[in-house]
């Protein structure tokens, strides 16, 4: 690959070629891209639920256009058919607002086109009388311009991912890289992004709703970050949402797959990756990586794969924050482990120093030190207020019930 190679995008004055009219929009047209791709976003996009890919093609969604999808794989259109529509966008005879997903990273198509080929292609170019297979890459470019706005779908086409990895010998690069910091959709939207290898299924077609509504006039455009993620689906990291956060702050880790408990010594990156997987799961609101027992490997980060790997390895500043956790932890949980104890014995029990469990030998009593320990906690506790169990206060409201009730032990229709 000589060192001057174009890799940038080849248009330089991006314009508009489509403007959307003043009246409702009936039907949104998607073309679906794939580049460098192992078609794994495809297939979360279909399993998503929240809405499905059912409810946006049959316009189930009220008040939202119709989505017409132009997909390579699941389009019963075929052939020329298929691309009939393709053409007439890049032409800017379409009629009708579309948007661009692109599935995949985007590869420098000229190192294919030295040896006379192509990495990946859709369509053929019929005006030159060649026939040549046209580069997905080419109709990112010619379909760009004119889109309501370009969604990367995936962290190949988000980052580059896994064929953009060092070493990688086609030149591929992410959407952004490819489009470049200048490009504007018609709408005059950057690229936005949503990473994941695979992504969440529901947040691509969340993310597609949001902008769904927003051309249909139902809502303000959605929030993206700075590396334009939708804010409101990557703002937090997987830990703070991670179904084993609370293990990491107790200091227990696990040491082999299958514990439940926090697995960064396992080598889980949660703590910095943006992700939400371990709140909304996998699909369906089921699974995800920790809620399965999996560690973190960064997949939607910009620097995935390289600066995660090697996967199995734990990272340098776990060893820190772990030992930190570990030393506050070991204290934290001995304390929650006695309170939870004492929180699990009723008042009765606690007087009887027995628990009349016939499930297993239950340990009733406390001992001196969990005795004056408990009596500190129950002073801190109660401290500042009047209402606490046997407290002078609540003797004195709950007297008249037992005047009455010594009243009616008295009275000779009562003892009958
Ligand atoms: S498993 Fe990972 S994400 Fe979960 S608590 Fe541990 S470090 Fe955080
Ligand atoms: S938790 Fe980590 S590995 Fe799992 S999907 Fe999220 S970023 Fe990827």
């Amino acid at each position: 690959m000589s060192e001057d190679r174009q890799v940038t995008p080849q248009v330089q004055q991006y314009r508009p070629v489509f403007t959307l009219d003043d009246g409702p929009i009936e039907e949104v047209h998607a073309f679906w891209l794939a580049g460098m791709s192992c078609d794994g976003c495809s297939i979360a996009a279909v399993g998503a639920q929240n809405p499905s890919v059912e409810q946006l093609v049959n316009a189930r969604l009220p008040g939202l256009p119709r989505i017409v999808l132009h997909h390579p794989v699941l389009s019963v259109a075929a052939g020329k058919e298929f691309m009939k529509a393709h053409h007439l966008a890049r032409a800017g005879k379409l009629g009708a607002p579309y948007v661009v997903l692109y599935e995949g990273s985007v590869a420098d198509e000229s190192i294919a086109a030295e040896f006379g080929g192509y990495w990946s292609a859709m369509g053929v170019d019929e005006d030159s009388g060649t026939h040549r297979p046209i580069p997905t890459a080419t109709w990112l470019r010619d379909l760009a311009p004119g889109a309501a706005a370009v969604i990367a779908v995936g962290t190949c086409a988000t980052w580059g991912g896994v064929p953009a990895a060092a070493g990688n010998v086609t030149g591929a690069m992410s959407v952004m890289d490819f489009l470049g910091k200048d490009y504007l959709s018609a709408l005059g939207l950057p690229p936005l992004n949503l990473p994941g290898c695979s992504p969440v299924g529901d947040n691509i077609t969340e993310t597609i709703t949001s902008v769904l509504m927003f051309l249909a006039g139902f809502g303000p455009l959605p929030e993206f970050d700075e590396l334009g993620r939708p804010k409101w689906l990557f703002g937090e990291t997987v830990h703070r949402r991670c179904v084993l956060a609370g293990n990491y702050e107790e200091g227990k880790f696990a040491g082999e797959y299958g514990e439940r408990k926090c697995l960064v010594e396992l080598g889980c990156w949660g703590p910095v990756v943006q992700c939400n997987i371990a709140s909304r799961g996998a699909l369906g609101h089921a699974g995800g990586c920790m809620n399965t027992g999996g560690i973190c490997i960064g997949c939607t980060m910009p620097g995935f794969p390289d600066a995660f790997a090697p996967f199995y390895k734990r990272s340098p500043g776990s060893t820190l924050s772990g030992t930190i956790s570990r030393t506050t932890g070991s204290f934290v949980s001995y304390m929650r482990e006695f309170t939870q104890k004492s929180r699990n014995r009723t008042a009765r029990w606690k007087r009887d120093g027995q628990v009349p469990s016939g499930w297993a030998n239950v340990d009733g009593g406390f001992n001196p030190g969990e005795k004056a320990l408990g009596g500190l906690y129950d002073y801190l506790k109660h401290r500042g207020t009047r209402f606490r169990p046997g407290s002078a206060r609540q003797r004195e409201l709950q007297a008249p019930s037992h005047r009455y009730l010594q009243r009616g032990a008295k009275s000779p229709e009562v003892a009958e």
